[in-house]
């Protein structure tokens, strides 16, 4: 059996000498390497942005979404989507483990798991499309995935479906980072405060700033803001285009009393809403972009063109404890587990 490098350059075809995450080919045959994990797979959790673009390139026809997935794997050999860059995760029964793993890892053949790493990173083999599930982002597939060694994941919990752990694990990052982030007395700002991560974020800020704290959920959509109201996640709700930075200033700034936000947290799966997060943030605050329609550019150019001293960070999906935090959420809050299985499970 052949060996391979903890963190999978083995199985990097172009260009040659990179990490298979900015790789854009990956060897995706199924014969394992001695430190690689087989996984047989059951569902895709596309990543939001990606998934959004998939649905609009196809015009939303399921057939054309199922090609243009095929085709990015038959490209990459991973699920990493050309346009956005960005991957998701899947879920998936342990069916092989190499001989070098032996020590290093408590699973077993037989487990199911929830892979933590990219797919724009994961050898993957689509044999068969299943099921498309439009509205939340999971596709069933029949088809296979390798775990490289250095690859983090989640056993399933017995207590919480399958595909709702799934989906919240996908964007683990976000709350586990809010818990980090945000200290009592805090105001904090979610921008997409309505969506999948973004309600994650609202609980765990919400639980962190406190009493003295103010959370704030900026949304798009008159249903979704209806439905985060009634869920009473924030203490402040405003209704606004993110993409449009003056009106997402002014919003705040009535709501904070001109004070701007100490903790801005982007959770939108659409481009261009950079400047309305740096806005909303008050000099020496803080802006942690999650979303990855985000630009480096255009959020580092247009903090230094209107004289902002923000301090931004990069969304890395992985902090320590993330897949804990997460699923905790669903544990502590009835009525989060609720509106998850109705939206997303
Ligand atoms: P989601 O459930 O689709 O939520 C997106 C949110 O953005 C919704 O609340 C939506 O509101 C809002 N939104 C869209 N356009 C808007 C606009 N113009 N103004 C204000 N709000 C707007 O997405 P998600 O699954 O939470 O993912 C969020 C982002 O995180 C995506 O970009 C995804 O790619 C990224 N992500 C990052 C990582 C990482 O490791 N950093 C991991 C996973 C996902 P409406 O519903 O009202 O339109």
């Amino acid at each position: 059996m052949k060996k391979g490098c903890a963190f999978g350059t083995h199985r990097v075809i172009e260009p040659k000498g990179k990490l298979p995450q900015p790789a854009t080919k990956i060897d995706n045959n199924m014969d394992i390497y001695d430190n690689e994990i087989l996984i047989n797979v059951q569902t895709l959790n596309i990543d939001s942005a990606s998934f959004t673009q998939i649905k609009e390139q196809a015009g939303g026809d399921v057939e054309k979404i199922k090609e243009i997935m095929k085709g990015i794997v038959a490209e990459r050999g991973k699920h990493q989507n050309p346009v956005t860059g960005s991957g998701g995760m899947l879920i998936g029964t342990i069916e092989k483990i190499g001989p070098a793993m032996e020590g290093k890892t408590d699973l077993k053949v037989g487990d199911k798991i929830a892979t933590l790493v990219s797919l724009s990173l994961t050898p993957l083999r689509i044999d068969e499309i299943l099921e498309v599930r439009k509205d939340i982002d999971q596709v069933d597939i029949k088809g296979k995935a390798i775990l490289f060694e250095s690859g983090i994941y989640a056993v399933l919990p017995n207590d919480i479906p399958e595909n709702l752990a799934l989906s919240v694990l996908d964007v683990a990052g976000a709350p586990a980072q809010t818990a980090k982030l945000v200290k009592p007395g805090d105001t904090v700002v979610i921008i997409g405060g309505t969506g999948k991560s973004g309600m994650l974020c609202l609980y765990e800020a919400k639980k962190r700033a406190g009493v003295t704290g103010k959370v704030i959920c900026l949304g798009h959509s008159e249903d979704a803001m209806k439905r985060v109201r009634s869920a009473n996640l924030a203490d402040i709700y405003i209704q606004a285009d993110a993409t449009n930075a003056v009106e997402v200033m002014e919003k705040i700034s009535e709501a904070t009393n001109g004070e701007m936000a100490d903790i801005t947290i982007n959770n939108v799966n659409v481009s261009n809403t950079e400047m309305g997060s740096i806005l909303a943030t008050k000099d020496d605050g803080l802006v942690y972009f999650f979303s990855m329609a985000t630009s480096f550019t255009k959020a580092a150019l247009g903090a230094e063109g209107v004289g902002k001293d923000v301090t931004m960070i990069v969304g890395n999906g992985y902090t320590k404890g993330h897949a804990e935090i997460s699923l905790q959420i669903l544990r502590e809050s009835e009525t989060l587990r609720k509106l998850y299985e109705e939206l997303y499970a």
